[in-house]
């Protein structure tokens, strides 16, 4: 099967590849065209995964597709942008049709899941690599940044932290978990749900936000530096999932939360009078902590003592 025959069987033939709002021309041509609307800004970003450095070699195919889509989009989620299309830059190191049939299925699943519509890509052959783009579309001078957060207000997430991150031995096959809780984590790596509504929900409310891929505390410290401000995380206030704390035990799972990446929930700094109406949508909504006036992350324990976080983070047990 030669490149452009590859393309049009997996890739432009499928649902997801057949146009959408705002989709003005899709595959085929040199560029694809996207519409805007006037008083909106297009929101942009790009995320690569390397075989054997984002994920494992073997791993299935269905699920990588779902997986690197679903990553991507979370920075979307992340802005308060509202999802329109994504790009995809494929580079192979074989042509293998079954590989390709599952990849384009979990992608297409993602596709649909997300409402983001493909327009193009690249194909390319040499070690096995993905490159997706996503576009989406947001309030001229509203998006979410991370330079926003005010003193008073506060820090909150949108559900569990630390599955994915405690799911990474059962990944690796390193170690097994009984049935339900191996399948509830699995799915919190394989397929995290990016948090495109939530999102659109904290625009003209959250003052900054983020999506949580390296770690909450290093991620807090991202807010922290950009708007100049301390974040407080408080450590009994961890939202953290029942197959997490059966499989990891609360230490662990702690530093799942911590320190972990993978789990693309959303961070954000909320001022108070926003909570209570926010939680009545969102009831996963946390708050975890606190915006003070002063600089970088600060972990508090039960009786309110700073203590020192983790370092190095995540553990393979
Ligand atoms: P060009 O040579 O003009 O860059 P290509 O030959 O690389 O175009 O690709 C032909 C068309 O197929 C383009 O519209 C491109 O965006 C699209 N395309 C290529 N690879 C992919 C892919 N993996 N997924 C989706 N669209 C793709
Ligand atoms: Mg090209």
């Amino acid at each position: 099967m030669g490149e452009f025959e590859l393309i049009r069987h997996y890739f432009a033939t499928a649902p997801c590849a057949q146009g959408g709002d705002g989709v003005v021309c899709g595959i085929g041509d040199d560029c694809a065209l996207l519409a805007l609307v006037a008083g909106e800004q297009l929101a942009v970003s790009t995320d690569t995964l390397v075989a054997g450095v984002h994920f494992p070699e073997s791993c299935d195919a269905f699920l990588l597709g779902q997986r690197a889509l679903a990553v991507a989009a979370s920075d979307l989620a992340a802005m308060g942008a509202a999802p329109l299309a994504f790009t995809l830059a494929l580079t192979l190191p074989v042509a293998d049709d079954a590989w390709l049939a599952a990849f384009a299925r979990g992608l297409q699943q993602m596709a649909g899941l997300c409402s983001l519509a493909l327009v193009g890509g690249d194909t390319t052959r040499g070690p096995l690599s993905l490159t997706l783009s996503v576009f989406g579309r947001v309030s001229a001078g509203l998006a979410l940044r991370r330079d926003g957060a005010r003193p008073g207000d506060l820090l909150c997430v949108g559900g569990e932290l630390g599955d994915a991150a405690g799911a990474l031995p059962l990944v690796l096959g390193q170690r097994d978990a009984q049935d339900g809780i191996r399948e509830a984590l699995l799915a919190r790596y394989w397929s995290p749900q990016p948090q495109l509504a939530l999102g659109q929900a904290l625009l003209g409310r959250a003052t900054s936000a983020l999506d949580i891929s390296d770690g909450l505390l290093a991620d807090c410290g991202h807010i922290a530096r950009a708007s100049q401000v301390e974040l407080q995380v408080e450590l009994e206030r961890l939202p953290l999932s029942a197959a997490l704390l059966a499989f990891a035990g609360r230490e662990q799972a702690q530093l799942c939360a911590l320190g972990g990446g993978d789990d693309y929930r959303l961070a954000f700094t909320l001022p108070p009078q926003h909570l209570a109406a926010l939680q009545i949508e969102w009831p996963d909504v946390r708050v975890i902590g606190r915006v003070v006036a002063g600089a970088g992350v600060t972990l508090l324990d039960a009786a309110g003592q700073s203590v020192e976080p983790p370092r190095g983070g995540y553990q393979h047990f």
